[in-house]
């Protein structure tokens, strides 16, 4: 049976060549970056290299990168961290409806520290509005943290012009750049941002490995305690293979970066349009056009997610209902929901996730199944034969 992975937003497989020299810094190179011998001297060197080749790929300088476990760590850090160097200054925070968790509970965190948080709305497409952001700021404002690009849907949200109206009111901008990092363009100068998360796992790297930029100057504390690494910042043993890992998946993805987004695109637009082609009472939820060129979201009427997925898997197609996060609880979306989506709807959700070993025969096989699939649970469905 053909297996189709289009799950890239859950995590990535790790490139061969990553994978290798992952395994010779656990071996050969196995040193400690902070010990004074040439086995430190040696892992030190992969430590600088790879803090490089994340800043190239980000626009960063090396000196403004710190490497974290994950996205998880890096977006509890930026908002949580930002909170406390800044408290003195105001006890508010801008974030959206449809951040990813790490973001989310970090806010519903700080609630309880005292500080508060507006969380903002989206339009239909997921979009957050300028003119909201813009409303909500105050004169406790500190931060505003609004992800680049949603993991559920793909709307990219506009930075740029956000983090420019921070910019004015001297407040911190974070974007957690997990799902735009390697698939569309970033660049911490062009959006104008502060702080900025990318996860290495979702960029065919290891997991456990991510890093926050942290924009030179920026007033951020510390979380966790208990060492000199990563100057003063991040304290304990660098996760060095995970790191080394991380730096040249970062490399090689920015190369490809161009051609990989039109062919993604190309590959998305095929899936979306043969789906509409081919199933009635299907909607495509996110913007069309401002939405990165991996995802692919849609609610399919009068079925349940999870049927779906399953019927899929059994075809060798490994899709998600969401974020994998989620999945596994009940509840529908938090994403979708914001979005105005009424439950029964946001129930009968499937997210693909393009990467870079989806071919065109991958996209006319789920082109095949799915309408199948589709229809055979909708024979089944009370709620379908009723409407009928
Ligand atoms: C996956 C993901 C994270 C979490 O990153 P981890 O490295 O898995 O902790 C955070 N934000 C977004 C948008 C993600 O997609």
């Amino acid at each position: 049976m053909r297996k189709v992975y289009l799950d890239h937003g859950a995590t990535t497989p790790v490139r061969t060549e990553v994978a290798d020299l992952v395994y010779k810094y656990m071996t050969d190179n196995f040193g400690n970056p902070s010990s004074v011998h040439s086995f430190g001297r040696e892992a030190k060197k992969g430590l600088d290299h790879a803090r490089e080749q994340v800043a190239n790929l980000i626009g960063a300088e090396p000196k403004e990168i710190f490497f974290t476990s994950g996205g998880t760590e890096a977006d509890n850090w930026a908002i949580i961290g930002t909170a406390h160097a800044k408290k003195d200054k105001g006890k508010h925070i801008i974030t959206s409806s449809i951040e990813h968790h790490a973001a989310l509970d970090a806010c519903k965190y700080l609630e309880k520290e005292g500080f508060q948080v507006t969380y903002l709305p989206v339009d239909a497409d997921g979009m957050v509005r300028i003119e909201d952001v813009k409303n909500a700021i105050t004169d406790q404002t500190i931060l505003i943290t609004i992800m680049h690009v949603n993991n559920e849907v793909g709307t990219i949200q506009p930075i740029k012009e956000i983090a420019a109206l921070a910019k004015e009111k001297g407040i911190t901008m974070h974007t957690d750049a997990v799902q735009s990092v390697g698939k569309i363009p970033v660049n911490v100068d062009d959006l104008g941002v502060d702080l900025l998360t990318v996860s290495s796992h979702k960029i065919y790297g290891p997991k456990g490995v991510g890093c926050l930029y942290i924009r030179k100057g920026t007033k951020i504390s510390n979380i966790h305690f208990g060492g000199a690494q990563e100057r003063n910042k991040r304290p304990g043993t660098e996760n060095l293979p995970g790191i080394v890992g991380f730096g040249l998946a970062a490399e090689l993805i920015g190369k490809e970066l161009k051609e990989e987004q039109e062919r993604l695109t190309k590959l998305r637009d095929k899936l979306i349009d043969g789906i509409v082609e081919r199933i009635e009472h299907v909607k495509i939820n996110g913007h069309r056009t401002q939405r990165a060129p991996h995802n692919v979201n849609l609610s399919i009427r009068f079925i349940e997610g999870e049927a779906l997925l399953l019927s899929l898997d059994m075809r060798g197609i490994a899709a998600s209902s969401g974020s994998a996060c989620t999945s596994g609880s009940l509840d529908p979306s938090h994403v979708l929901l914001a979005m105005g989506i009424p439950h029964e709807i946001a129930h009968g959700s499937l997210r693909m996730t393009l990467g870079k070993a989806n071919t065109e025969e991958d996209i006319d096989y789920v082109l095949e199944e799915l309408p199948k699939v589709v229809e055979r649970l909708r024979a089944m469905s009370p709620l379908y034969n009723k409407k009928q």
